[in-house]
């Protein structure tokens, strides 16, 4: 009897998972990813403001995965999906053929319908776009410095962020720390604590998807950073030169940033399968594919409900806890027979997260702390106490899946 191919398409937090956890089944496993890397995106916000180099958030995939001698690593750009041949298609023509297919090519930026507004302001979702945007905030200072115009100055040294979930508060409070503490003392003819950090928000609140008090408390504290937060403003149009709000104003600026809108990987469209609006795949329960109980759809992909009827948030850790539970459905294909009675009410898999405790040499920064204590508070994932270097081996801490069953709706909480 052949072995079964297991193909995985992403390296990010859940393909990953996916294939580490597949590591002692019998199964040739294939991990299919556009880039040779992992990327520790929570970080990312560290290498767009210079404070870590891009090699401290990411590790080549084939060296995390070296030692597991069922998965080879392919590097590649998977265009459609075939799920009644069972064939994965590449963009230079290859196929890849499966027998079982975990899907986690996450999400990417969305500007509401004006892709036109990239160029100036660009998302944070890659290296590549870390190390642009810290390109972009480093030369405006240096332009700003040898500019004899106050106006244009004052241009050069203002900076918006778009949108204020955790990238962009993460984004805002980290451009004010490097105005008011880190280039203090590095120019000469101005001042970088007189550049103007300002949050764009439409909605009421920043961090909306936590509880109001913790919208408040981290809106104080970016305030008190020196962040302006302009919240229920509408951004109405983008251009080198700044940003016009929905009201009319206009805020003159050299530097935008991007962190309002995402959007589901366009290989989910290739499924055929119902869509949410983000075009995200409404997964089973158990996060196969409907009518195809051999395909997997995980991690920002994925639309799931939690059992308290909200939907998975797009954090790591449902990533991670998403790719444990595919491949351990895969693992029971092969250890029982494949139709198995309906899971037991109230089983449930449950996900242990313990938060590191005490400082490290590389504590993050001060701001950093608006969003842990947020993550604390309100439940959600806190990844604030990864270090740089413990990015190079991302993967779940703490996290147990002990009554693991097949087929069973999986449960996000994080106790
Ligand atoms: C700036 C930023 C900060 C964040 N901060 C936090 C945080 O503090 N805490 C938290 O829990 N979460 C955070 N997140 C969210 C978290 O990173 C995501 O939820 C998580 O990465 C999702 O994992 P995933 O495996 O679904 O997708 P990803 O990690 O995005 O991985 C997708 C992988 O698929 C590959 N890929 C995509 N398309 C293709 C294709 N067509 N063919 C081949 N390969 C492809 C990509 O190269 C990538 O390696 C943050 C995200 C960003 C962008």
């Amino acid at each position: 009897m052949s072995v079964s191919q297991v193909l995985i398409v992403g390296g990010g937090f859940g393909g990953l998972q996916a294939a580490r956890a597949l590591s002692s089944a019998a199964v040739r496993v294939t991990l299919l990813d556009r880039r040779n890397h992992h990327l520790f995106q929570p970080l990312l916000y560290q290498v767009a403001t210079a404070a870590l180099n891009p090699s401290d958030i990411a590790v080549a995939l084939r060296r995390v995965l070296r030692k597991q001698e069922n998965c080879r690593v392919v590097l590649g750009e998977a265009t459609s999906i075939d799920k009644e041949r069972k064939l994965l298609y590449l963009r230079d023509g290859a196929a890849l053929a499966f027998d079982f297919l975990i899907v986690a090519t996450g999400a990417t930026h969305s500007y509401f319908g004006h892709d036109e507004w990239e160029k100036d302001a660009p998302g944070l979702k890659t290296i590549e776009d870390a190390l642009e945007i810290r390109r972009r905030v480093l030369l405006a200072y240096e332009a700003a410095e040898r500019e004899d115009d106050p106006a244009r100055r004052q241009e050069l040294l203002t900076f918006v962020v778009v949108g204020a979930g955790p990238t962009g508060v993460e984004m805002a409070g980290a451009l004010a720390e490097i105005a008011r503490h880190v280039l203090t003392r590095d120019f000469r003819r101005i001042d970088p604590a007189s550049a103007r950090v300002t949050l764009i928000e439409a909605g009421p609140r920043v961090l909306a998807s936590y509880v109001p008090k913790l919208s408040e408390a981290a809106a104080a504290r970016l305030r008190q950073m020196g962040v302006e937060v302009r919240l229920g403003e509408a951004v109405s149009a983008i251009d080198k030169s700044g940003v016009t709000l929905q009201s009319g104003e206009r805020i003159a600026a050299h530097c935008v940033l991007w962190a309002a809108g995402v959007a589901a990987s366009p290989l989910a469209r290739t499924l055929d399968v119902p869509l949410d609006r983000a075009g995200r795949v409404l997964v089973e329960p158990d996060l196969s594919v409907p009518g195809a109980p051999d395909l997997f759809v995980i991690g920002d992909l994925a639309s799931v409900k939690a059992p308290d009827g909200k939907l998975v948030p797009g954090v790591a850790q449902g990533a991670i806890q998403g790719g444990d539970h595919a491949a351990a459905c895969i693992r029971r294909t092969f250890a029982r027979p494949r139709a198995r009675p309906l899971p037991v009410q109230g089983q449930r898999v449950t996900c242990h997260h313990r938060p590191r405790g005490g400082g490290g040499r590389d504590r993050p920064a001060a701001h950093r702390g608006i969003l842990r204590l947020a993550a604390l508070a309100g439940g959600a994932p806190d990844y604030t106490h990864q270090l740089p270097q413990q990015a190079a081996r991302a993967r779940a801490v703490g996290l147990g899946l002990p009554a693991l069953s097949a087929r069973r709706p999986i449960d996000y909480r994080s106790n």
